[in-house]
């Protein structure tokens, strides 16, 4: 495998061959899950460190269990564990974590080019499981693998992203892996969490869900990442709900068979209302299961001598404007 393969850093610059490769390995790996016994040699002998410096439910343990069920050893290191408590710098974990023969490391951290700092240090494949605002690649992966099972072709597909699009890792890797696949993107929330920038992308911009919503194949909704938020950008969470909530009268004009995604964690009533939650049209356990399949394929590419691995991918820099608004390693 050439270097440019070696890691997944974000979805900016990945060819749409690639993405498609990764989408075949995980529809190939998907059925281990429903095993017996739920595990395949691919990784034997293998180590994967799952390097969490921020919370997370879902990737986190969509991580490890990805590197078991390939057989692979998986060690989960978070903030408070490690000495980064102590005060030791991330290129410094990242060099003793290299002196011990890693196959590769899952890093998730709050800045923007955390994964991109790894990358430049360690001599193993480097996946980038979110850093800050910028790139969550195999969570659009494994979103764009959600909807190819539900649609005949994502080309010419009507994808609406509704919410904090500004602080959404998510958002910008869906937004580049959507686009190089050919689908029609519209952004919609509030003036104050959609910058304008995202039009020079090729996404329609719209201010209000009843419109962005009209005719779309796909919604996904984004949580609002007060995390992020240093400030106050709408007035509260009851007014945001009352203007950008998917509920099912705003959903009435998508297609008829609209598909609603949500990367979780959700917040019911502010984001998505339970009935649209847990109603016909929701994928959303759907994309939990298909994330350890995307997970699998991602390690699988990466990891095994002789796979395709992922070209384009080392693109590393927080790419919008308003990704490097954030914290930026
Ligand atoms: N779980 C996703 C992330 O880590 C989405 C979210 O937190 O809202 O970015």
């Amino acid at each position: 495998m050439s270097d440019s393969k070696r890691h997944l850093l974000g979805l900016r610059g990945v060819q749409a061959e690639d993405i498609k490769i990764l989408l075949e390995t995980a529809e190939a790996l998907m059925d281990v899950s429903s095993r017996d016994v739920k595990r395949l040699p691919a990784l034997r002998g293998k180590t994967v460190i799952n390097l969490f410096l921020e919370n997370s439910t879902r990737t986190r343990i969509s991580f490890e269990i990805a590197a078991k069920r390939l057989s692979a050893d998986s060690i989960n290191i978070s903030a408070g564990g490690s000495s980064l408590s102590k005060g030791e710098t991330l290129a410094d974990t990242a060099r003793n974590l290299h002196a011990m023969s890693p196959d590769a490391i899952v890093v998730r951290h709050p800045s923007a080019g955390a994964a991109k700092l790894l990358a430049d240090i360690v001599d193993c494949p480097i996946v980038n499981a979110g850093d800050g605002w910028n790139e969550h690649p195999t969570q659009a992966l494994l979103d764009i693998l959600t909807i190819a099972q539900h649609k005949p072709s994502i080309e010419g597909l009507v994808v609406t992203i509704v919410g904090d699009i500004l602080h959404s890792r998510v958002a910008r890797s869906n937004i580049y892996g959507l686009l190089t696949l050919g689908a029609k993107l519209r952004l919609a929330g509030p003036p104050t969490l959609l910058p304008p920038e995202f039009a020079s992308l090729g996404a329609e911009i719209h201010y209000d869900i009843p419109s962005a919503v009209a005719g779309a194949d796909v919604i996904m909704m984004l949580r609002i990442q007060r995390e992020r938020q240093g400030k106050n950008y709408f007035p509260s969470l009851d007014e945001y709900a009352h203007y950008y909530c998917l509920t099912e009268d705003v959903l009435a004009d998508a297609k008829s068979d609209v598909i609603i995604l949500h990367p979780g964690p959700m917040n019911r009533g502010i984001e998505v209302s339970s009935g649209v939650a847990d109603g016909p049209y929701s994928v959303m356990m759907n994309q939990v299961s298909n994330g350890v399949a995307m997970r699998m394929a991602v390690l699988y590419q990466l990891i095994v001598p002789g796979a395709d691995g992922i070209r384009g991918s080392e693109i590393p820099e927080p790419s919008l404007p308003s990704a490097a608004g954030g914290q930026v390693l």
